[in-house]
């Protein structure tokens, strides 16, 4: 088995490109837009865990997108811990809030499963959620650690889908595999796989349509992308993820449940994490989903994604310390 490439960020090198990802994570978390974290910031930074403090502290984790049935297990969480006078402070709260959560989300399984030859990604969701982009990072991100990854352009719906996907493959410099706009996109899937087998490339990422309001037809298309694959090697595959926009809060994973319902997911790519997003819909997706992240994505240039690193995000996101 190949060494387990350095995973940029873990390496401790302040100067790194995944430091660099997570400095710049934490920073637009904490930007004027966001509002939540200066709430947050307020009400741990209270000397009393009192009625206000918890209505306070529901309130700010709701703004956080952090979802109302999340919220309210972990508020009670708190509350009864409090109860139990293990928690007499909201630095205390603080402090068991980041444990608790970390403790849960450092359980879940979040490594890419990249065993095969090739390991093939596919990669769905809807139009406009950042699925290219995310496809040309990733590809970016999987080279940068000593892979060789290669592109099959199975969006065929759109040819301007194909053109975007070429683009990333150049920035990336990567291959892609495409065909013609209107092609059977298992066909291409198919071509793409045989191709990494002749080239020596060990990892095939898949775009796929995203067409929302032909829902039937293009789960049919998926599944049948899925079949193709499966026929090339069982295990494969590997991975289905889907890639959602965190700006659409809690409605993106409604979005994303339709694809979980029709083929299964293995792991989601959150986009888009800068700007207004609100960070704490990782949470709430998570446990609505029941689905692991294992990418995210803070804006548009290649370095711009990294693999999901719970304690690098819970600490951006309840980072605390400096205003107290
Ligand atoms: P697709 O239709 O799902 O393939 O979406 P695209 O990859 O074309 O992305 C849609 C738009 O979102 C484009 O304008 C991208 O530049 C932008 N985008 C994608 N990912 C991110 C991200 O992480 N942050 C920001 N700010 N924009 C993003």
């Amino acid at each position: 088995m190949p060494a387990e490439p350095e995973t940029p960020g873990k390496s401790g090198d302040p100067d790194d490109k995944g430091q660099g990802f997570w400095k710049r994570f934490s920073k637009t978390l904490e930007s004027g837009r966001q509002a939540y974290v200066a709430d947050l910031k307020e009400v741990f930074g209270r000397p009393a865990l009192d009625d206000a403090f918890w209505d306070d502290l529901e309130a700010s984790l709701i703004a956080a997108d952090v979802g109302v049935a999340t919220t309210e297990g972990v508020v009670a969480n708190l509350r009864r811990q409090a109860a139990g006078a293990h928690l007499r402070t909201p630095a205390q709260a603080l402090r068991y809030l980041k444990t608790e959560l970390g403790r849960e989300m450092v359980a879940r399984p979040r490594a890419l499963n990249l065993e095969g030859s090739p390991a093939v990604l596919l990669v769905v969701g809807v139009n406009g959620s950042g699925k290219t982009t995310t496809i040309g990072k990733l590809a970016h991100l999987l080279r940068a650690e000593g892979r060789r990854p290669l592109l099959a352009a199975a969006d065929t719906y759109r040819a301007a889908a194909i053109d975007q996907l070429r683009l990333w493959a150049n920035r990336a410099q990567v291959d892609v595999i495409a065909n013609q706009p209107g092609s059977d996109p298992g066909a291409v899937a198919f071509d793409a796989v045989q191709a990494a087998r002749a080239r020596g490339a060990d990892t095939v990422i898949v775009d796929t349509a995203g067409r929302l309001h032909t829902r039937t037809d293009l789960m049919e298309e998926l599944r049948k992308v899925r079949r193709v694959l499966q026929r090339l090697d069982e295990r494969s595959p590997q991975e289905t993820l889907a890639v959602l926009d965190a700006h659409l809060g809690q409605n993106s994973a409604q979005q994303v449940k339709v694809f979980q319902e029709a083929i299964g997911l293995t792991g989601l790519a959150v986009t888009k994490m800068d700007g207004s997003a609100k960070a704490g819909v990782v949470l709430s997706i998570e446990a609505e989903l029941a689905v692991p992240v294992k990418l995210v994505g803070i804006g548009e240039g290649v370095d711009d994604l990294n693999r999901f690193d719970p304690e690098q995000y819970l600490d951006a996101l309840l980072r605390m310390e400096e205003s107290r």
